[in-house]
């Protein structure tokens, strides 16, 4: 039996000491990073692939900034992922890609007053035997993931839909390969094809793919992040995520010792090392043993031995002044982390865990 005397409410416990991992968002980089793919987009408006929440950097966070920088039209994947969006914007600006799959889906859809993307006939017809109202149609023209295939674009069952956006998905942006224009072409005959208000094309890299595939509403997500997936983004995105961990001890080692789970580093000299909270169940992957940097000061501190589920070592001998409690920041630049690690600048924000505090 559990001991009811536990049952108390959460308010009986003292307040939580303060997090020893925060994600720094840089708002002013976060809203210029906008402004500048708002400006690419030519003649389109930029909008905001906000799903995930925010590819990790918390959506009540992202959202607010980039709405007073002026967007006006958001993307989520979940319906679980609406309510932290419609905090702060109207309900019709947020698309939700995935669609309305069931009943309880299209129940939400037309209680919020959000747009749900529609990606299959089945779903139109789910939509509009419900009663339908202002959707979405995502077409496919070559991703082959989400979307109507384009043999479907002539049933009755889309006639007089009223389709606020008629979307597709670039599957190659990020590279210079026929498949773009290919996509392009189809995307075109779609829109000779299906009547909509507005019609979006462009992720980031399709931004940077020129004016062509700008349509009316681009839909950049991870270049807002600072992620640059495409050499046209060099110098004008820049980096917004700056994850940060504190030092929870330091320890003198000696010549021969050896560090962390399997001894994967054995000291060659006297070194100052110490241990950071930081690790992989935050998303700080094994895969930066060895190889990852803290900075501190203007200090370099390298990682030594195995990333650990909470804690990473560091050689902090360049950083005599470093204590307990100090906070250092994690070399953390997407491109560069992306190359470093072998992980992509998308699973590098997607992986940072809940322990990061995101105020
Ligand atoms: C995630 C997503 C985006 C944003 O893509 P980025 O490459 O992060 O810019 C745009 N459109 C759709 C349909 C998406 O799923």
């Amino acid at each position: 039996m559990p001991d009811p005397s536990f049952a108390r409410p959460v308010a009986a416990f003292a307040p939580l000491p303060p997090a020893a991992l925060r994600l720094a968002l840089d708002a002013t980089a976060l809203a210029a990073n906008w402004r500048a793919l708002d400006r690419m987009s030519g003649a389109a408006s930029a909008g905001a692939a906000v799903k995930a929440d925010a590819y990790g950097l918390g959506a009540a966070r992202v959202v607010p900034v980039l709405a007073q920088a002026g967007c006006r039209d958001w993307f989520v994947a979940h319906w679980g992922e609406v309510p932290d969006v419609l905090a702060h914007v109207p309900p019709a600006s947020i698309h939700v890609l995935h669609g309305p799959m069931n009943a309880a889906d299209v129940a939400y859809a037309q209680a919020t007053g959000v747009t749900p993307v529609l990606n299959s006939l089945a779903q139109v017809r789910r939509w509009r035997e419900a009663g339908g109202g202002r959707c979405d149609l995502m077409v496919d023209t070559g991703i082959n993931r989400l979307g109507l295939p384009l043999a479907d674009l002539g049933d009755p069952a889309l006639a007089g839909l009223d389709i606020d956006c008629c979307i597709s998905h670039l599957a190659s942006a990020d590279e210079d390969v026929a498949q773009n224009a290919q996509q392009l072409a189809r995307f075109q005959a779609v829109c000779a094809q299906i009547p909509a208000q507005r019609y979006s094309l462009a992720n980031s890299a399709g931004i940077a793919l020129g004016a062509r595939w700008h349509a009316d509403v681009t839909r950049p997500g991870i270049a807002l992040y600072g992620g640059i997936v495409r050499s046209e983004l060099a110098g004008v995105i820049a980096q917004v995520a700056h994850p940060q961990a504190a030092v929870i001890q330091r320890r003198q080692l000696q010549p021969g010792d050896l560090v962390g789970y399997n001894a994967t580093f054995t000291a060659d000299r006297p070194i100052c090392a110490a241990v950071v909270a930081l690790g992989y169940a935050d998303g700080y992957l094994r895969t930066w043993s060895g190889k990852g940097e803290f900075r501190w000061r203007g200090s370099t501190l390298p990682v030594i031995g195995r990333v650990s589920m909470d804690m990473t070592i560091v050689d902090a001998t360049s950083a005599p002044d470093l204590a307990e409690g100090d906070w250092l920041d994690v070399a953390y630049d997407l491109p560069e982390a992306a190359k470093i690690s072998g992980l992509s600048q998308y699973e590098l924000l997607t992986l940072l865990g809940r322990r990061f505090l995101r105020d």
